[in-house]
C-alpha cells in the first residue's frame, strides 16, 4: 500500500467516524424526544384516568343502589305474600312493620339514586371537553411516537452501516498505522486530518495570515505537513 492510498483510506476513515458521531448525536436527540413524548403521554393519561375514575365511581354507586332497590322490591313482594298468610296478629303486625321499613328504604334509595344520576350527568358534562381534549392529545402523541419509532430505527441502521464501513476501511489499513491513527485521534479530539481550504485550520480554528497560508500551501505534503498551531495533519480538500 503506498502512502497516498493509506492517506486516502485514513481520510475516509476520519470522515466516516465523524459521520458516526454526528448520526449518533442525532439518534440521541430522537431518543430524548421519544422520552419526552412518553412522559407527556403518561401525564395526559393520568389526567384522563382520574376524570374517568370519578365518573366510574358514581356509576358504580348508581349500580349498587339499583341492585339494592331490586333486592328490596323482591323482599317487599315476599313480605306482602307472608302478610296474606300471617298466623297470628302479632306476626301480622311484625310483617306490616317490615313492609313499612322496606318501603321506606326503597323511597330513600330512589331519592338517592335520582340525586346520583343528576350528579353523574353534571360530572360527565363538566369534564366532557377536557376528556375529549385529552383523548385527542393522546391519540396525536401515539401517532407522533409511531413515526418517531420508525425514524429511530432508520437512524440506527444509518449508524450501523457507517460502523460497518469504518470496520471495512480499518481492515484495509496496516495495523501499526491504525494504532497510530487511534493515538492521534485521542490527542486531537477525533480530528487528525484538518482541512485548511478556507485559510483557517478547521481543527484548532486558527486563521492563517495570507503569507503563512501561501507558504503552507506551497509546501503542502499531505500526510506530512502539520498545522503550525495545533500539529494536526493539514489537507486541502477544495
Ligand atoms: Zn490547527
Amino acid at each position: 500500500m503506498n502512502v497516498m492510498d493509506v492517506l486516502d483510506e485514513l481520510l475516509e476513515l476520519q470522515d466516516v467516524e465523524i459521520s458516526i458521531l454526528r448520526e449518533k448525536n442525532q439518534l440521541a436527540r430522537l431518543k430524548d424526544k421519544r422520552k419526552e413524548l412518553l412522559r407527556k403521554r403518561k401525564e395526559l393519561k393520568e389526567r384522563l384516568v382520574s376524570l374517568e375514575n370519578e365518573i366510574s365511581k358514581v356509576k358504580a354507586s348508581i349500580e349498587d343502589l339499583k341492585n339494592f332497590i331490586v333486592y328490596k322490591q323482591d323482599r317487599l313482594e315476599e313480605l306482602r305474600k307472608q302478610k296474606e298468610h300471617a298466623t297470628s296478629r302479632k306476626s301480622f303486625k311484625e310483617i306490616l312493620r317490615q313492609i313499612a321499613k322496606a318501603e321506606d328504604e326503597i323511597i330513600r334509595a330512589k331519592a338517592e339514586l335520582a340525586k346520583l344520576q343528576v350528579e353523574l350527568e353534571e360530572l360527565e358534562e363538566k369534564s366532557k371537553d377536557e376528556r375529549l381534549f385529552l383523548k385527542e392529545a393522546i391519540g396525536k402523541i401515539d401517532n407522533d411516537l409511531s413515526l418517531l419509532e420508525k425514524e429511530i430505527e432508520r437512524q440506527k441502521s444509518k449508524v450501523s452501516k457507517l460502523e460497518d464501513r469504518a470496520r471495512t476501511v480499518r481492515k484495509t489499513l496496516p495495523e501499526d498505522i491504525c494504532e497510530e491513527y487511534e493515538q492521534l485521534k485521542k490527542k486531537y479530539n477525533g480530528l487528525v486530518f484538518s482541512d485548511i481550504s478556507s485559510g483557517a485550520c478547521e481543527g484548532c480554528g486558527m486563521s492563517y495570515s495570507s503569507a503563512e497560508f501561501a507558504s503552507i500551501l506551497k509546501e503542502l505534503e499531505p500526510g506530512k505537513t502539520r498545522c503550525p498551531y495545533c500539529g494536526r495533519f493539514v489537507i486541502k480538500l477544495r
